[in-house]
């Protein structure tokens, strides 16, 4: 715990709103920082849920302890809607509370003696889980990066895709597509190069596609779509972007049988074991908005929302376009990455904050790869969007 850097992202923003508000008490400040969804659930998917929750008040409906894995029916029907054709099954699948919880419980199966690569930037959960379970061995150096940990340099400049002929060997890589924060999801030709990087090294992928729904364009929405990559990658998403479950809480993981251990043993048994020992299944109120999201009519509603998420992405993108910036992501994900070229992240942060009352994050939040860079959610609602353009395109940085 000790070794985890001292400043929290997250935290630090806060204080920062906090200190500007005490400053413009009669300000409104936007926040386009923490990726949180805004939009209501549509009421098809919590009727399920309170329906559900009625019942449990009646000895027909009464359910206790369920499967530890998830109900069966809502693994199904996460296999037909999000793995369709491939070569994926329902009892690899395993239900959860979310891919956030699934990452420290991954690490609990994977253990502290592993090596790790992480895309840079990325997600901040990949890198403090290992931190905590104790993979890196040293302290964070002067540029914010863990010695023990491999990081893989991914900005415009490679598209946003790590030259892998130099990249050390590790026995996991963590990759994340689309990208949070950068908000590029990967071809099918680097995800090809990705599996067999992976095959060549004996490496174990932990690929998180929470943002899948968002894709539009041709890039895989799931790493199986890679031919061989059950034998190298795990799977872990999310029902907190696609459905505003941020709060409600559902997501799920998927270790294929054909993934083994170097000694041959498959890593999906000790999974189901750290699961049945530390986990002990999804709230089945969630599980029940779960199916509901993946009936026709649920499925239609909840791709409306992200569609709205994608018209809020249009607009913001537009704005930053317009001061002249290189803007990126927002296609194939709820979030923009900012390039601001010479300039600090934080000092961008501040600057916009102080000049326009709007939150973002630094992108070197996210790894020493995201210096020059903010990230910008475009969660929120559609008057608070217009009125965040509104105040940006006068915006000058200096
Ligand atoms: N993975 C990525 C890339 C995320 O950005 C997030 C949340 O922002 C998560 C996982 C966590 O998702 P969950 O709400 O399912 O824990």
């Amino acid at each position: 715990m000790e070794r985890l850097r001292n400043h929290y992202l997250f935290p630090e923003i806060s204080a920062r709103e906090l200190e500007h508000i005490k400053k413009y008490p009669n300000e409104k400040v936007i926040r386009l920082g923490i990726g949180n969804t805004t939009e209501p659930i549509p009421e098809v998917i919590t009727l399920a849920m309170s329906d559900f929750t009625r019942a449990l008040s009646t000895p027909e409906g009464y359910r206790g302890y369920g499967a530890e894995q998830g109900n069966m029916e809502l693994r199904k029907a996460i296999v037909k809607t999000f793995y369709g054709d491939l070569p994926v099954k329902d009892t690899e699948v395993f239900v959860s509370d979310g891919s956030q919880c699934d990452i420290s419980r991954l690490q609990l199966l994977l253990g502290s003696n592993v090596t790790i690569a992480v895309q840079d930037p990325s997600f901040p959960a990949y890198i403090d889980s290992s931190v905590i379970i104790g993979q890196a061995g040293g302290f964070e150096d002067e540029t914010g990066k863990y010695q023990n940990i491999v990081y893989m340099k991914c900005g415009p400049q490679n598209h946003f895709f790590p030259d892998l002929s130099n990249t050390l060997r590790t026995d996991v890589i963590f990759f994340c597509s689309p990208n949070n924060p950068t908000g590029h999801a990967a071809s099918r030709e680097q995800l090809e190069q990705l599996v067999e990087f992976a095959k060549e090294n004996g490496s174990i992928i932990v690929y998180d596609s929470a943002y899948a729904a968002y894709i539009t364009d041709e890039s895989p929405q799931s790493i199986y779509e890679i031919p061989g990559a059950i034998e190298v990658a795990i799977e872990i998403s999310s029902f907190s972007k696609i459905a505003g479950f941020t709060g409600v809480r559902l997501g799920w993981t998927v270790v294929p049988d054909e993934l083994l251990f170097s000694n041959g043993f498959p890593v999906i048994h000790d999974f189901n074991r750290i699961v049945c020992s530390c986990f002990n299944g999804a709230s089945n109120v969630a599980q029940a908005g779960g199916l509901a999201c993946l009936s026709p009519e649920g499925a239609k509603a909840m791709l409306s929302v992200v569609d709205y998420y994608k018209e809020n992405a249009n607009i913001l993108a537009e704005s930053f376009a317009s001061l002249g910036l290189n803007v990126y992501g927002g296609v194939n994900a709820p979030y923009l990455w900012v390039h601001c070229p010479g300039l600090r992240s934080w000092d961008v942060f501040n600057e916009i904050l102080e000049k326009t009352h709007i939150i973002t994050v630094p992108g070197s939040g996210f790894g020493p790869g995201g210096e020059e860079f903010i990230r910008v959610t475009t969660f929120g609602h559609r008057e608070t969007i217009l009125e965040a353009s509104t105040r940006l395109k006068s915006l000058v940085l200096v």
